[in-house]
């Protein structure tokens, strides 16, 4: 369903359970909002009765709001709004029947229920919410011959009093819902050039974490790596935040260049993920992160064994967030899609875990990790390989240099 009017009403969900904080997450919404319609000639955004309703300029492109509000975590859904002015509503509601019953023709498809549930934000109007709920609701029925049903009926067509106008609107646009961003605190996310970490960081910040991420790369510099496919997947996760999101590149010669000839090959791809949890860890204490993000799924490939998981890095003292843990990676892939990362992850990238030796130990034991860990001086291949890194800052369209 496309919306035609130039006023979207804004509904959220889980933020309505909130108790005590619920202004402070209304206030990130508004705000985050306000960052995603920026360049579109809005007019008001404003709260009123449990929605927010954006009224834009009647020559806004509508569907590029639309586009933007969807991807604002915190909307549950978003309806166009058909306005009708309190002088043309009629005292016996003539002209809001009127208009409901068009709606109602237009928009009810093949429900066989529904109801009508109007709320007034201006009380000086002359029929209570009850009244108009059960006449306008009698009209339709008159003409569609629909049934109604108070309880979870199929279409419901809602009715808003305000001071000058009254809103009328029905289908649902769906959104991501989740929590805005910027009102859960902030994550550091380990993000390769796959599938599944733009995803594992996505699920985040649809729960209203901020996140910084880090990535390793297989080059000296970031020019010798070709890094434009982790911008290129960054950029696509920014159209989800706020503000542009940093990104710390990361070499891992300085692990490579220890490891040579001093670890066994069966160990060399759980202790190369050692470091870039260790690497991940101090970043996220200095950035005052909460914790690590990764894209890990149980048994996904064998460095994803539970035991392995386990002895990567117990000494990590942050937690260790992995959203994808329990999912098939065809449910990861359709998150995937259905996000917009999915044609950016699929384009070819040489990531530094795909050029490691490929059969590791399923069983590693956290002990053997840390000799091996001593015997090469991790924490020394973690001191330099944060020297030589560089941070991107990278918004929907791309670096911003400042
Ligand atoms: P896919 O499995 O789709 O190829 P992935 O991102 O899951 O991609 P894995 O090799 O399964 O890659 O790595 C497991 C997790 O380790 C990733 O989800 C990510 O969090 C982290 N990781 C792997 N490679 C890198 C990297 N080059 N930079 C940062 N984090 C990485
Ligand atoms: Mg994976």
């Amino acid at each position: 369903m496309s919306i035609t009017t130039p006023i979207i009403a804004v509904h959220y969900a889980e933020i309505a359970l909130k108790g005590k904080n619920r202004s402070m997450f209304l206030r990130k919404l508004k705000n985050n909002m306000d960052h995603a319609l920026i360049g579109l000639p809005v007019e008001k955004i404003n709260h009123i009765e449990s929605r927010i309703l954006v009224t834009l300029h009647p020559e806004a492109d509508v569907d590029e709001a639309v586009t933007r509000l969807k991807r604002v975590f915190g909307i549950q859904w978003l309806s166009a709004a058909t306005p009708i002015d309190c002088d043309d509503v009629g005292d016996d509601l003539s002209g809001l029947v009127k208009l409901a019953i068009d709606i109602v023709k237009k928009d009810i498809g093949d429900a066989k229920t529904f109801r009508v549930t109007a709320k007034r934000s201006d009380k000086n109007f002359h029929k209570t919410s009850l009244e108009i709920e059960q006449h306008v609701g009698g009209e339709i029925h008159e003409v569609i011959q629909v049934p109604a049903k108070m309880k979870d009926p199929d279409y419901t067509l809602n009715i808003l009093v305000l001071k000058e106008k009254v809103l009328l609107f029905s289908n649902k646009i769906r959104c991501f819902g989740g929590l805005p961003v910027g009102s859960s605190g902030k994550l550091m996310s380990l993000l390769s050039g796959g599938i599944d970490s733009p995803v594992a960081s996505w699920m985040m910040m649809k729960r209203g974490c901020t996140c910084e991420f880090v990535h390793f790369h297989t080059g000296r510099s970031i020019a010798e790596s070709s890094v434009e496919k982790i911008e290129k997947i960054t950029m696509v996760l920014a159209q989800y935040s706020p503000r542009p999101l940093r990104v710390r590149m990361v070499p891992v010669y300085p692990y490579e260049v220890r490891a040579i000839g001093n670890v066994e090959d069966k160990y060399d791809m759980l202790l190369f993920r050692r470091f870039i949890f260790k690497t991940a860890s101090r970043l996220a204490w200095r950035r005052n992160c909460h914790a690590l993000v990764s894209g890990d799924s149980v048994g996904q490939v064998a460095s994803q064994t539970l035991p392995n998981l386990k002895a990567i890095a117990p000494d990590i003292q942050l937690p260790v967030l992995r959203p994808l843990i329990g999912m098939d990676k065809l449910d990861i892939t359709d998150l995937s899609r259905k996000t917009g990362l999915f044609e950016t992850s699929i384009l070819p990238y040489r990531d530094c875990c795909s050029i490691r030796s490929p059969r590791p130990e399923l069983n590693a034991r956290p002990e053997d990790l840390m000799k091996f860990s001593d015997k090469i001086e991790l924490e020394d291949a973690v001191t330099e390989a944060i020297k030589t890194s560089v941070v991107l800052k990278i918004g929907p369209k791309g670096r911003i240099t400042e």
